[in-house]
C-alpha cells in the first residue's frame, strides 16, 4: 500500500521567521503516523532542512528540466537536492497557468527530479470549465499520460490531484467526485507501471482541519497537498493528525 503523506505547499509565502511554524509542528507532532513534507519557497529549503534535521521532509516547488546552464531565475533539481530537499512539486496548476508549462515540460522536469534523486510530486487537475463540460476524466487521463514519465516508480513519484477550481477557493469536490478521479488515476497508474498500486495519490485544494478526515477516508486518497492551511502549525498540525 502507498505511504501516507501530508504535504504542505507554502507557495510564495514565508521568510526565515516562518520557520517557527515547523518548530511547533515538530514539538506538537513528534511522531506523526504519516510522512510530513513541506515545500517552502526556494530561499527557505536549506534553512528549513537544517532546522528539521530529517524529522520532516523538505521539497522544492518547481525545478528546471536541465541540471545547469543559462536559465536565469530557474533552479535545478540537483541544486534542490544539494540544499537538503528530498521532493519537488512539478506541474502545479499555478506553474501551468503563470508560466504556460506543458505536460511535456512537466514530464521532463520529473525526469530531472528523478535523476537528481528527488521524489517528483506531479500535479494534475481540471479547470471549472472542463468539469462543467464533462471533460474531467479525459483531462486527467491526458495530463497523466503526458506529465508522468516512463521512469516513474512508487519510490520516486507521488501524484497530486488538484482541481484548479478548488485551489484557494474554499470549495472542495464532493467525496464522490474525489473518489471518481482518484480511482481513475489509480487505474491508469496500475495499467502503466509495475508498482502503480503503490504510488501515493494526494488530494489538494482547500484542504482544512475541518474537512481533512472526510477527505482522507476516501478510497485511493493517500494524503493531501495543502496550500494555505499548511502555513500555520495550528492548521497543518490537525491535518497531519487526521491522516
Ligand atoms: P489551498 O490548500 O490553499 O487551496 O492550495 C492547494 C494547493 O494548490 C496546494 O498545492
Amino acid at each position: 500500500a502507498p505511504r501516507k503523506l501530508a504535504a504542505g505547499n507554502w507557495k510564495m509565502n514565508g521568510t526565515l521567521a516562518a520557520l517557527a511554524e515547523i518548530d511547533q509542528i515538530l514539538t506538537e507532532y513528534p511522531a506523526p503516523g504519516c510522512e510530513v513534507l513541506i515545500c517552502p519557497p526556494a530561499t527557505l529549503v536549506q534553512p528549513m532542512a537544517a532546522r528539521a534535521e530529517g524529522r520532516l521532509a523538505v521539497g522544492g516547488q518547481d525545478c528546471h528540466a536541465k541540471m545547469s546552464g543559462a536559465h536565469t531565475g530557474d533552479i535545478a533539481a540537483t541544486q534542490l537536492k544539494d540544499a537538503g530537499a528530498s521532493h519537488v512539486i512539478v506541474g502545479h496548476s499555478e506553474r501551468r497557468t503563470d508560466h504556460a508549462e506543458t505536460d511535456a515540460q512537466v514530464s521532463a522536469k520529473s525526469v530531472a527530479a528523478h535523476e537528481a534523486g528527488l521524489v517528483a510530486v506531479i500535479c494534475v487537475g481540471e479547470t471549472e470549465a472542463q468539469r462543467d463540460g464533462g471533460e474531467t476524466l479525459d483531462i486527467i487521463s491526458a495530463q497523466l499520460a503526458g506529465s508522468v514519465p516512463d521512469c516513474a516508480t512508487a519510490s520516486n513519484t507521488v501524484i497530486a490531484y488538484e482541481p484548479v477550481w478548488a485551489i484557494g477557493t474554499g470549495r472542495t469536490p464532493t467525496s464522490e467526485q474525489i473518489a471518481e478521479v482518484h480511482a481513475l488515476i489509480r487505474d491508469r497508474l496500475v495499467a502503466r507501471f509495475d508498482d502503480g498500486a503503490d504510488i501515493a495519490l494526494l488530494y489538494g485544494g482547500s484542504v482544512k482541519p475541518g474537512n481533512a478526515a472526510e477527505i482522507f477516508a476516501i478510497a485511493h486518497v493517500d494524503g493531501a497537498l495543502v496550500g494555505g492551511a499548511s502555513l500555520k502549525a495550528a492548521d497543518f498540525g490537525p491535518i497531519i493528525a487526521a491522516l
